[in-house]
């Protein structure tokens, strides 16, 4: 059995934008590397939310590889905000352009990995029996991967088709002349929801929590605009890298409080970013995502805007969410609010009259039947742990991730785990990935854990492993950076408060790209401090 083992230095599970890049990484440092993905393609993310709409909510100058001069110089956006099929072909172009495919297995899909404590290797095995054994193992899994799909009851018995937006079918799905039920009012239901009005007979939409979203603004890539970001590329990247959430130099955020200039400047500053689009509007003054009372403000003028925009009154009250902004990620739309005037449209709350069950034709909530032959649901992601959790993961001394994290995922730097050495998670939870631009996250997350290997290569080390002192401290980091927000005033998926049963552990660290940045390089100037190698 061991003997058809195939070693590898460093093995990659997901060959989306993070497993792209560390492959591409490792072999530069002359390391044999293989990522395995359980998707026909690489791509992750951007292979799987092919729904109807779905486009990147941060601009696509800002959100793609800066690792490579002549990519970012040769590569073309058709749009301000890249479109799904154009993102999976610039996947596929890096991977062709760095000739990785040699070193990516797809159609496998990793069901789990044991670490060797005498050999100090990792023992990877695929659903399909194979094995491999390698020396790192790096989760680029992705933070939003593994979608939500909520135990409704009698939802088998459904008799139309059902369709989930994270797990998008591959043939093109008509829907004209269909009665549409989509579940979820999140990002992907924000964008999916006009396209989907537009070609159904009929759409219902039940909504649990109204969302906040503010204008994409999306159009063609100004050429112009295009040409002046490439005449100093580099220095674009240096500087988005120095922004809270890694992109936004286009705007920076106002360095004054909400509360200290007067209402009609308030409203100025409030307008001039809703013009402008996405996620502008947060930085429209320092303390909207730190002060409820500043929040609140904004919430009032996002509230205004759903007002002045649906004509039903009864529709609109329905549409105006109640919690803080920001809470829960901001979407980011193209005629969301507007679709709910069109007269094929319908909001159903479910929230105070929940889903009871479902029927051969349809859903039952708040003793009221809803008849529809397609059932859309957006309903979000077990994220940032929900991939790792469903893995056989066995570290030390046969630690199992599921007891690791039982109370919430536990790490140091979000880069590594105590109890699991030689391996790394890219973007995950205890980092600031799901603040900040991703490709700028995965960039340094690649960046530094190449540097780290080569460190150990240096000091002839085998091994590296969080201890669970740093670990303990950083976890408290974690908490301590939510507890100056107002992340933690709302049920969001940054909490696992989206999943029954969840540990409710605030995951992301709400501190900054370049505080993290610089708290990472830190550790590693200082020989790895709150690592054990060996
Ligand atoms: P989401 O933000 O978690 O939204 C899920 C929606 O489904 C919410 O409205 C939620 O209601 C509802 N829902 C979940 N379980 C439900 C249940 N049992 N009954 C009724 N409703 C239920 O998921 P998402 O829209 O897929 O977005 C997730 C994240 O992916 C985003 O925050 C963003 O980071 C990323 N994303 C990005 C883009 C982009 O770049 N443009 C697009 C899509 C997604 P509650 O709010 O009440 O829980």
């Amino acid at each position: 059995m061991l003997a058809d083992m195939k070693s590898v230095d460093l093995l990659i599970v997901g060959a989306g934008f993070g497993g792209l890049y560390m492959l591409h990484k490792a072999r530069s440092l002359g390391l044999e590397a293989l990522a395995i993905e359980a998707a026909p393609s690489v791509g992750g993310t951007w292979y799987h939310n092919r729904y109807p709409g779905a486009r990147v909510d941060i601009q696509s100058m800002e959100y793609s590889y800066s690792f490579d001069e002549a990519l970012q110089q040769q590569w073309c956006w058709s749009e301000r905000y890249a479109p799904q099929p154009e993102l999976l072909r610039y996947a596929n172009h890096v991977a062709d352009r760095f000739g990785l495919r040699d070193g990516i297995l797809l159609n496998t899909r990793v069901r789990g990995a044991h670490f060797d404590e005498a050999a100090r290797r990792w023992q990877v095995f695929a659903d399909d029996g194979r094995r491999w054994s390698a020396r790192f193992l790096v989760m680029a899994s992705g933070p939003l991967s593994s979608p939500n799909r909520p135990d409704f009851p009698g939802l088998q018995d459904f008799k139309g088709a059902v369709l989930h937006t994270a797990d998008w079918p591959h043939e093109p799905v008509d829907f004209s002349g269909r009665r549409v039920a989509v579940v979820g009012t999140g990002s992907s239901a924000v964008q999916a929801i006009p396209i989907i009005a537009q070609q159904a007979r009929e759409l219902t939409v039940f909504q649990r929590t109204a969302a906040y979203a503010a204008p994409a603004r999306n159009g063609p890539l100004d050429r112009e605009f295009e040409a002046r970001i490439k005449a100093d590329y580099a220095g674009f990247r240096a500087r988005n890298r120095r922004m809270h959430g890694g992109f936004g130099t286009l705007l920076p955020p106002n360095p004054v409080s909400a509360l200290a200039v007067s209402a009609q400047e308030r409203e100025r500053s409030f307008e001039e970013r809703w013009r402008v689009g996405g996620f502008a509007i947060l930085g429209a003054f320092n303390d909207l995502l730190l002060n409820l009372e500043s929040n609140a403000l904004l919430a009032e003028f996002v509230r205004t805007k759903i007002r002045a925009t649906v004509e039903d009154p009864q529709t609109a009250a329905l549409l105006q969410p109640t919690h803080t902004i920001g809470c829960k990620r901001l979407c980011v739309d193209s005629g969301y609010y507007e679709t709910f005037n069109r007269p094929n449209v319908r909001l159903v709350n479910i929230n105070q009259a929940p889903i009871e069950r479902f029927t051969a034709t349809g859903l039952l909530s708040g003793g009221r039947s809803h008849d529809f032959d397609t059932l859309v649901l957006a309903t979000g992601f077990d994220a940032m742990t929900g991939t790792m959790l469903r893995l056989d993961l066995r570290g030390r001394a046969g630690l199992r991730i599921q007891d690791k994290w039982r109370a919430g995922p536990l790490n140091y730097l979000g880069l590594g785990i105590a109890g699991f050495p030689n391996l790394f998670n890219i973007a995950g939870p205890g980092s600031t990935s799901a603040f900040t631009n991703v490709i700028v996250a995965i960039e340094h997350h690649v960046d530094w854990i190449a540097d780290c290997i080569c460190h150990l290569q240096a000091h002839d080390k085998s091994s590296i492993e969080a201890s669970e002192a740093a670990e303990t401290a950083w976890t408290e980091y974690v908490n301590k950076a939510a507890r100056r927000t107002v992340f933690l005033s709302c049920n969001s998926w940054y909490l696992g408060a989206n999943i029954a049963g969840k540990p409710r552990m605030f995951m992301p660290l709400a501190d900054g790209f370049p505080r993290y940045a610089d708290h990472c390089a830190n550790v590693a100037h200082k020989g790895y401090e709150g690592f054990v190698l060996q």
